[in-house]
Order: C-alpha cells, then sequence, then structure tokens
C-alpha cells in the first residue's frame, strides 16, 4: 500500500510512521508524501528515512531551508496549501492519513477524496466544519472513510457486532480530562502549563486543551454524527477515567458492544491501515487485573461549557459548527498564548456563535468564508 502522511511531524504522524515501521514484513507500506507547517528538521529526516518523493512544508517561509536540506536527494520539495494538495492527490497514492491539526486540513483532504484516495481521518475539525460537504464527496467518489480518532475507531469496530438499522445508541467515551471533578471556580486561575498535562493521552497541545475544556467531545460528537449517520440525541457521553473503553455500542435489544485496549493511538491508526484485517501489533495488552475496576460518570455540561456549545451547534448544522470551530480555534491559541484564561474559551466561543446568522446548505465557499471571517474579526 502507498500512503501520504499529511501532518507527518505531528503526534499522530508520527505515531503512524511508527505503526509503518511495525508492520514491515506483515503489511509493507510505502509513504510516497509527508508534509509539515514549520519543522523542517523533521521532515528531513523523515523524507530520507522513508525515502518518500515528496516532501512538503506548508508554511511558505520554510520552503528554502527544507529544498536546501534536501538538495542532495531525488525528494521533490513543495510548499503551501498547493503542495499539500499535491501530495493528497499524487497517482499511486492508496491511503491519505489526514492529521493536520484544525481547519488547514480541510482543502488537501477533500482534493484527496475528489482524486479517488482512501481516507485514515485524523483531523476531525475537517468533518466537524464540513460534514455534509465531505460525506457526499465520500459516496460520490466511492472512497473509504477510516476514522482514525480513538473513539470513533471503536465505534466503527463496535459497529460490527449489529446491523446499522439495530443500532440504538452510541456511547461516547471521555476521559475528563485533567480537570474532572473541578468546579468553575477551582478553573478560573488555571494556566496553559496545567492544561496541557493530560493524565492519559500525550497528543498535540491544541488537541490537549480540547480534551481538558472538553471540546474535544463535543467536536467528537459531531463527528460522530457525520461519520455514523446518527442523531446528536442518539450521542451519549460517558466519563471513563481509565481510557481502556473507547466507545460503546448500543443496539436495539440493549446488547452493548465496547472495544477495549490500552491507550495507544497507534492502536486506531494501524486498524485504519490494515482494514479489514487485524494484523498483529507489539503494543502490550490489556491487563484486567492490574486495572482492577473502571469508572464511568455524567460529564459535567455547567462547567464545561464548550461541550454544550458544540452540541448546540451540531444540532444547528448549517455554517455553525464552521463557526463554533474557528472561534474555538482562535481561543485556543490566545490560551496557548496567555491572552485569556481557561474559562474564557467557552464564552468567547458562545459569543462568536451567538453574532453569527447560521446558513444552512453552505457550499464549501461558504464554509472557506465563515471560517475566514470569524479569524478575522474576532482576532484575540
Ligand atoms: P500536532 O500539533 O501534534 O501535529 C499537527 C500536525 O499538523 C503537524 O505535522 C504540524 O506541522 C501540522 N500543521 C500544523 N498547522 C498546520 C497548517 N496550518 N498547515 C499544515 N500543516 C499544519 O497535532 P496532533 O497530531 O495531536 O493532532 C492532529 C489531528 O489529529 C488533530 O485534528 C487532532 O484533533 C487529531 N487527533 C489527535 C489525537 C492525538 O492523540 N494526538 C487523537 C485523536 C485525534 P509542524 O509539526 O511542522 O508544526
Ligand atoms: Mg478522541
Amino acid at each position: 500500500m502507498n500512503i501520504t502522511i499529511l501532518g507527518s511531524t505531528g503526534s499522530i504522524g508520527t505515531q503512524a510512521l511508527q505503526v509503518v515501521d511495525d508492520l514491515k514484513g506483515t503489511k509493507d507500506i510505502s509513504v510516497l508524501a509527508i508534509s509539515g507547517n514549520s519543522n523542517t528538521e523533521l521532515l528531513e529526516q523523515q523524507a530520507r528515512k522513508y525515502n518518500t518523493k515528496y516532501a512538503v512544508v506548508a508554511d511558505e517561509n520554510k520552503y528554502s531551508d527544507l529544498k536546501n536540506r534536501l538538495a542532495d536527494t531525488d525528494i521533490k520539495v513543495l510548499c503551501g496549501e498547493e503542495g499539500l494538495c499535491t501530495a493528497s492527490t499524487l497517482g499511486g497514492v492508496d491511503m491519505v492519513l489526514s492529521s493536520i491539526v484544525g481547519f488547514a486540513g480541510l482543502v488537501p483532504t477533500m482534493k484527496a477524496i475528489e482524486s479517488g484516495k482512501d481516507i485514515a481521518l485524523a483531523n476531525k475539525e475537517t468533518l466537524v466544519t464540513a460534514g455534509a460537504l465531505f460525506t457526499d464527496a465520500v459516496e460520490k467518489y466511492g472512497v473509504r472513510l477510516l476514522p482514525v480518532d480513538s473513539e470513533h475507531s471503536a465505534i466503527f469496530q463496535s459497529m460490527h457486532g449489529g446491523a446499522e438499522k439495530e443500532v440504538r445508541k452510541i456511547l461516547l467515551t471521555a476521559s475528563g480530562g485533567p480537570f474532572f471533578g473541578k468546579t468553575r471556580d477551582e478553573l478560573t486561575e488555571i494556566r496553559k502549563e496545567q492544561a496541557l498535562k493530560h493524565p492519559n493521552w500525550s497528543m498535540g497541545a491544541k488537541i490537549t486543551i480540547d480534551s481538558a475544556t472538553l471540546m474535544n467531545k463535543g467536536l467528537e460528537i459531531i463527528e460522530a454524527k457525520w461519520l455514523f449517520d446518527v442523531d446528536i440525541e442518539d450521542i451519549e457521553v460517558v466519563v471513563h477515567r481509565e481510557s481502556i473503553i473507547h466507545s460503546m455500542v448500543e443496539f436495539v435489544d440493549k446488547s452493548v458492544i465496547a472495544q477495549l485496549s490500552l491507550p495507544s493511538m497507534k492502536h486506531p491508526i494501524q486498524y485504519a491501515f490494515t482494514y479489514p484485517e487485524r494484523l498483529p501489533s507489539p503494543d502490550s495488552s490489556v491487563s484486567f487485573s492490574q486495572i482492577g475496576k473502571m469508572t464511568f460518570f455524567e460529564p459535567d455540561e455547567e462547567t464545561f461549557r464548550c461541550l454544550a456549545l458544540a452540541k448546540k451547534a451540531g444540532r444547528m448544522g448549517g455554517t455553525m459548527p464552521t463557526v463554533l470551530n474557528a472561534a474555538n480555534e482562535v481561543a485556543v491559541s490566545a490560551f496557548l498564548h496567555d491572552k485569556i484564561g481557561f474559562l474564557d474559551i467557552a464564552d468567547f466561543v458562545e459569543k462568536v456563535m451567538d453574532s453569527y446568522k447560521n446558513k444552512l446548505n453552505p457550499t464549501i465557499e461558504d464554509i472557506i468564508m465563515t471560517d475566514k471571517s470569524v479569524r478575522e474579526e474576532y482576532r484575540i
């Protein structure tokens, strides 16, 4: 199999390359193209190690740096969105791992679908912002959309336990993040250093903050709605502190089927790469006697208001999920630059959502314009 990895320098991208190494000999995967935003040093190392045909740096200011680094090779160096789209539509590529963070992944991923590539999707923001267009394109071009987000991979795997029409609801698990059980008062002084310490997962900065605010779970509800064609009301969030059950599906007979494994993103990445097969993994097994017990709680939507806001945007549809996502990206970036407080993230997202008139059935141009207008009008 030949793949492109968009976002190869990130947390998902680097773990995907470890999976490529793990699978060597059982399923050989050639990495034809990789991309990053600015980490040219790592892009150079990866391009050399995997002998890729293309290496793309999204930040155009870094182009000459990467070009110089790879000057003694035949590897083609590209930059910008155009470069990302060339990498995502390359002839001979079977699957594109979409693991850029945020809205920037939308156009290259859409182009990959339109050129008939199967998609392993980590970049949930694209599905949140353009769910209808995305799923229509997947159907039109007859490609496979394989979830990489651990919860959605778990739902996808659990769905094999029955027919689509037999599904009653989805139980989407959440770790609860680093501030589980805290009150709003206790969260006023939170700094980025505390919010960046996730109890169970090591991830990129943006998703780590989203996990602390529970916006991540909100985005995942919208992601699940599009991936599995279910109503927002039929998705129940269950806080499960240990992150062993990655999500569950309840069927009409009230049977619940779940997928369990230790918290490692290598598991869902590998499943997306090898689907419909399962191949051996060097990861450790779950030891139930060592875990001892598993706990479950209701999420606290009054403290973690981002979850409620995402559900609201998901129910409204149209351009509102785009507004939610863009406002959240702006707010998280401001929080990471110490410009706003932790609780301001939800307040900001709510303010922006309230100020926008929703447009139903948006085109891709409407979505791109809405995203741009939020970022321009509400710069922090
Ligand atoms: P990281 O921040 O670790 O990596 C992001 C990747 O995207 C890097 O390769 C980065 O390049 C690149 N990138 C950043 N900005 C741009 C841009 N404007 N244009 C093009 N490329 C860009 O994020 P993660 O790997 O944690 O997350 C990636 C996606 O996967 C997110 O959508 C996240 O929600 C999702 N996801 C992540 C999980 C995880 O465990 N990490 C779990 C489930 C989903 P550079 O390194 O050069 O800056
Ligand atoms: Mg997840």
